[in-house]
């Protein structure tokens, strides 16, 4: 018994609590200063993750040892140590559990004590997120597919382009007079069926045998340059005529022929007038000369032959020439039809500006 200032103690020898529980191992872990609990789980972009175990023993304490072990990080425990304090910098995500065992001073075993927790992926690593960012690079490949397809095909049909613009212009140089731009003989050749079938609805053509008077006195009096001006010049006014609707072929040096789709309601007679004065009217300017340009015209009409279509156009050219002949010989400066008649010889009609 024992009296104290609270009043009497009783001391009891007996009574004494005696334990032989093991001493308690015990785990502190904590991630900036905030301690987690197992099963936590830990963002990504987690800092440092302290691990401290501590064994309850206070007998001999600098005897005591750790053994510890991140199970998912670690490949084996640890050696012995005495300090069990563990410092892991950003852990990959996964599951993973830290076992810590201790013995103490009498080398008695304590634990294994576990703490389970999760480090999560990051966003971009969530199944959802690599799922869209692999549709993301598929849609890519393929709009990156298409715009190169699209590439392609822009390039090609430029190069088509190319290519038809390239053939047209063979095409054309091959077929036209380089001084006036007219057809050649060449091309007319080609296309008269053509022309021949496309008018027959209308019956036919009308042939005009061009051919300028007296050129060879412009080239002797201006020489060949003028010459040259004056024939082109002739030439943009024969085609620039009835709407441009005709075709012009350089038929020899000084030498048109326009053909015109025959037209029921309008006089051959007119219209080869209308072409006399279109040449004939106004002078034609080279530099400071004024040169007036007249010409003689043998006209015909021409139906599309049931055969034969090159045999029949020598012949229409043929009787287009005897009348451009008459038109020379009557004067110059006039047309002269060859109109077909019952007789083998045309009959023959003048035309006057
Ligand atoms: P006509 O009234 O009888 O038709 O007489 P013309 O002088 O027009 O006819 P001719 O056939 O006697 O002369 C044609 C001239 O045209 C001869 C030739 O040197 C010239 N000539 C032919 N082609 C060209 C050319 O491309 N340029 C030039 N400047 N002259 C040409
Ligand atoms: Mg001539
Ligand atoms: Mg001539």
């Amino acid at each position: 018994w024992a009296a104290n200032a609270g009043g009497l103690v009783v001391f009891d020898p007996d009574s004494r609590v005696r334990t032989t529980d093991p001493a308690p191992l015990q785990l502190r872990v904590e991630t900036g200063g905030q301690r987690l609990a197992n099963g936590a789980r830990i963002p990504a972009q987690h800092g440092e993750i302290d691990f401290a175990p501590r064994l309850l023993s206070f007998r001999n304490e600098h005897r005591i040892r750790y053994r510890t072990q991140l199970i998912g990080l670690d490949s084996q425990p640890a050696d012995w140590s005495a300090n069990g304090d563990r410092r892991y910098p950003r852990i990959p995500p996964g599951d993973y559990r830290f076992e810590v065992s201790a013995l103490d001073a009498a080398a008695a075993s304590h634990g294994p004590l576990s703490f389970n927790f999760r480090v999560d992926a990051p966003w971009w690593q969530h199944p959802l997120a690599l799922t869209g960012a692999a549709l993301g690079l598929v849609l890519l490949g393929l709009a990156g597919g298409r715009v190169r397809a699209r590439a392609l095909a822009a390039r090609a049909t430029e190069l088509e382009q190319l290519v038809a613009i390239r053939t047209e212009a063979l095409e054309r140089a091959s077929n036209t007079d380089p001084l006036t731009g007219a057809w050649n003989r060449r091309y007319f050749h080609a296309l008269i069926g053509h022309w021949l079938r496309d008018s027959e609805a209308r019956g036919g053509l009308l042939l005009l045998l061009i051919d300028i008077d007296h050129f060879k006195q412009i080239n002797d009096q201006y020489g060949h340059a003028v010459g040259d001006a004056v024939l082109v010049e002739v030439a943009a006014r024969l085609q620039r005529l009835e709407s441009g609707s005709g075709q012009l072929i350089r038929w020899g040096g000084e030498e048109f022929l326009l053909i015109l789709s025959h037209d029921p309601d309008r006089a051959s007679e007119v219209r080869v007038r209308a072409v006399l004065n279109a040449v004939g009217t106004k002078a034609v300017t080279v530099g400071e000369l004024r040169i007036v340009v007249h010409c003689s015209i043998g006209f015909t009409r021409c139906r599309p032959p049931a055969e034969g279509i090159e045999q029949h156009i020598d012949l229409v050219i043929g009787r287009a020439d005897l009348a451009l002949y008459r038109a020379k010989n009557a004067g110059r400066h006039r047309g002269v039809e060859a109109q077909e008649s019952e007789s083998d010889e045309p009959r023959w009609l003048s035309v006057e500006p």
